[in-house]
């Protein structure tokens, strides 16, 4: 599944517009949420285009964003304090950006309301 043009998340994802990365590789991306929630507000998102996780998205894809998020907890040293991770489907979740991406959260004590 190729890049999708009026895409921002894969604008992103492919360097096409910059953006605050903490984490890349072949497959996927990470950079901050620009209106974060928590001190630690990390979307990871795949290079490829899925709309969300409902879309075929491949097994390699899918533990390539695992990895990554296991590697933005590293890096913003939130493996021992605890993070959240979020992803947002349609319309009752509220999904805003139709390009599959998982939140990372953490940083701070995270209630109920965040995500
Ligand atoms: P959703 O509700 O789709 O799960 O969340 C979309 C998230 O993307 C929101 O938290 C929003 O702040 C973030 N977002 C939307 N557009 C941009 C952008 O252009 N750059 C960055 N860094 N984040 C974005
Ligand atoms: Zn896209």
């Amino acid at each position: 599944m190729a890049m999708h043009d009026d895409c921002i998340f894969c604008k992103i994802a492919n360097h096409v517009i910059e953006s605050d990365y903490i984490y890349e590789d072949n497959v996927v991306a990470a950079f901050r949420d620009m209106s974060p929630l928590a001190p630690t507000h990390v979307l990871v998102v795949p290079k490829d285009h899925y709309a969300d996780l409902a879309d075929g998205v491949p097994a390699e894809t899918a533990a390539a964003l695992l990895h990554a998020v296991d590697e933005v907890a590293k890096a913003e040293g939130i493996t021992e304090s605890g993070f959240r991770v979020v992803a947002n489907a349609g319309g009752d979740a509220g999904q805003a950006v139709h390009h599959l991406h998982l939140h990372v959260l953490g940083g701070c004590r995270l209630t109920d309301d965040f995500a």
